[in-house]
């Protein structure tokens, strides 16, 4: 935002002023933002109303606005046939592009349908569908009729979606007769028809057609594009009060039960409008490509919400990395001159293995930052994605933030010219974030070069509200470990020159001998066999706990597993201490058990180590349930 915008504040002339400003002066900083940034119906009367120690978090107090009137009827008048919505199907080179005009009118008259079979404005709708244009639509045909939206990623079984619908007390469920991805079509109204028979309040189910395949549909269905034909092209938008809810989604899973997060309107949809435009250093024209589903938090801010607010152009990605080969995702940003690429640790990792043909048989010149999300990213995946992929000229951005966080809260900004960025480090804070490390005592660590759990000392406005239906578990999750902070669950260490690196989540964080590790540090070890590791802690006798570490080796790569172990130890015992090397290591492991968005789920593999499958907790997350199986047959490999 720079100059421009500081222009904007009293005595702010540049940008690290601008950041001091807005972590100081929060409520001015926000008010300005949200008066420049969204079209507002009512005006706001209080910036803000929280109080983080009881979970009371408002924004924007008094203000109506739509999200669907920022996201489209602002741009429509302004620029009609701007590409809204790029939609990179699974086949390749079958790209769909959508226009602010046709979506805005696949919007009203959906939003008209929804209102015909009885949707109001409050109710919740669940959207089980892959990443494409009617599903966005969908998004925006509920925040049109100020409807609430479940967006369950179209990869979860009949079971899990099940649990979603009960959960968020949805009674209107939007899917498509077939999902196709990697070449493999799913029969997904299908499984909403197994779904729903487990959840007596649905009422009606839309089904659109991805597939030309007819599917069979009974009394409670609906063909969506057939209908929606009959209805009008205008939809009047509902005025909702900045607080009103605008979606609920569940988290990844990662360490237990997922959570249902809460986010409201106006709050939300500036946090993700200004993350996108900053972190992405995002002009207008530019292509932005997030390839994570529309099923996961970052497909909601940064493929829908962030683009659309800002009159972007996006691309919808339907499908996987490797489809039809690992080349995928570069061929595509040469077809579609992509401009911005933002993706997850684990399809880099994935990719890196396959070598540096598949990047270079393609034009990446249109490539300007390129961004991480969803786990950390080792030094070495970085470094490929920076060098390889960005041709050592694109800034990387390893982004930090949750489901919870509702937008990016730690990440460098590269429109900051001279700004440094530390490979595999989020390094600094958001405008008005202010990240806060705490000890085990629950004591502010004020110094430099220190480690502690990470905490947000104000609020902001992207945040959750609550975790619907059970206010109290939001309270105890996030707002009592330390009362009047945000408590983000992970842990961080800020190095000596102030900036933040994550070291992996607390409940993962292994206490040898009373010195505590982050998974992130033992894992980030640059071993040129090793594709990917996880480490977890076992109970040892003598040190409390001891290192287990699973490896997954590149492909092709012929390693003795001995030769290997002593590698590693030297590695880790050089870069963190002695104390931190593993004392087991499983090295044939196929791949590690990780969340279908992508994240290794360290949970199963300490209840793998204990030998105690029935103790894992909730696996309705789990991606492949025989990466479990492969580990615990492999159980005896070990050196
Ligand atoms: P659950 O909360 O159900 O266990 P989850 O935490 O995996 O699932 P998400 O909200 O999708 O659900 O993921 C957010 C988490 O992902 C963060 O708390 C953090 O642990 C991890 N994460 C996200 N981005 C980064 C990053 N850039 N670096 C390190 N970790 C990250
Ligand atoms: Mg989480």
């Amino acid at each position: 935002m720079a100059n421009q915008e500081a222009a904007g504040f009293d005595g702010v002339s540049d940008r690290s002023a601008l950041q001091e400003f807005s972590v100081s002066n929060s409520e001015s900083f926000w008010a300005a933002v949200a008066r420049q940034r969204l079209s507002w119906i009512r005006p706001f009367h209080t910036v803000q109303d929280c109080d983080l120690s009881r979970g009371e978090i408002k924004w924007f107090v008094g203000g109506q606005l739509n999200v669907s009137v920022n996201c489209l009827d602002r741009h429509v008048h302004t620029c009609p046939e701007r590409v809204a919505l790029i939609w990179e199907r699974d086949e390749s080179g079958s790209e769909v592009k959508v226009t602010y005009r046709s979506l805005l009118e696949m919007t009203c008259r959906l939003g008209n349908l929804l209102r015909r079979h009885g949707v109001k404005r409050g109710d919740c709708v669940t959207i089980y569908m892959p990443t494409c244009p009617l599903a966005v639509a969908s998004m925006l045909a509920c925040a049109r009729i100020g409807a609430a939206h479940n967006v369950v990623f179209a990869g979860f079984s009949a079971e899990a979606l099940a649990e979603r619908i009960r959960d968020a007390q949805s009674g209107t469920v939007i899917t498509v007769n077939q999902g196709v991805r990697g070449g493999k079509v799913t029969e997904l109204k299908k499984t909403v028809d197994t779904a729903v028979q487990s959840c007596p309040a649905v009422q009606q189910v839309f089904v659109a057609m991805r597939t030309e395949n007819p599917v069979a549909m009974t009394a409670r269905d609906v063909a969506m594009e057939e209908e929606m034909l009959k209805e009008d092209v205008v939809c009047e938008p509902a005025a909702m009060d900045s607080e009103d809810v605008l979606f609920l989604l569940y988290t990844s899973g990662s360490t237990g039960k997922p959570k249902g997060l809460v986010h409201t309107q106006a709050g939300y949809l500036l946090y993700a409008a200004l993350t996108h435009r900053y972190v992405f250093s995002y002009h207008d024209g530019d292509v932005f490509g997030c390839v994570a589903d529309i099923g996961w938090i970052t497909g909601h801010s940064y493929s829908v919400y962030g683009p659309l607010a800002n009159g972007g152009t996006t691309v919808l990605f339907e499908s996987t990395p490797i489809y039809p080969d690992p080349g995928r995702y570069w061929e595509m940003v040469q077809r579609l001159k992509i401009n911005q690429f933002y993706g997850a640790p684990t399809a880099i990792r994935l990719l890196l293995k396959y070598g540096d043909e598949w990047v270079h048989k393609y034009d990446r010149s249109t490539l300007k930052t390129l961004g991480s999300v969803g786990e950390p990213i080792n030094t070495e995946a970085w470094e490929w994605y920076h060098r390889v992929v960005g041709d050592g000229r694109c800034p990387v951005v390893d982004t930090w933030w949750q489901t919870e966080t509702g937008g990016i809260c730690i990440s460098p900004r590269p429109s900051d010219a001279d700004a440094e960025i530390v490979p595999g480090m989020a390094m600094r804070p958001f405008f008005s974030i202010k990240p806060t490390l705490m000890d085990t005592e629950g004591k502010v660590l004020t110094s430099n070069d220190v480690s502690g759990a990470l905490c947000i000392a104000q609020p902001w406005p992207g945040m959750a509200r609550t975790i619907h239906n059970n206010h109290q578990r939001f309270i105890e999750t996030y707002c009592r470990p330390h009362p009047g902070y945000f408590f983000t669950g992970d842990g961080a260490y800020r190095s000596k020159e102030g900036y933040y690196q994550i070291t992996g989540r607390l409940d993962d964080v292994i206490n040898v001998s009373g010195h505590r590790i982050g998974t992130a540090e033992i894992e980030d070890n640059q071993c040129a066999a090793v594709a990917e590791s996880a480490v977890i802690g076992y109970s040892h006798d003598l040190k409390g706990q001891g290192v287990y570490a699973f490896v997954v080796l590149k492909n092709d790569v012929e390693v003795q597993g001995a030769a290997l172990c002593q590698q590693l130890n030297n590695m880790v015992s050089k870069k963190i201490a002695k104390y931190a090397c593993p004392d087991f290591i499983q090295v044939f492991v196929q791949r590690l058990p990780k969340t279908r968005s992508g994240k290794i789920m360290r949970r199963v593999l300490r209840k793998v180590v204990e030998r105690d499958l029935d103790g894992v907790g909730d696996l309705s997350t789990l991606d492949d349930p025989t990466a479990v199986q492969e580990i615990i047959q492999g159980h005896g490999d070990l050196c």
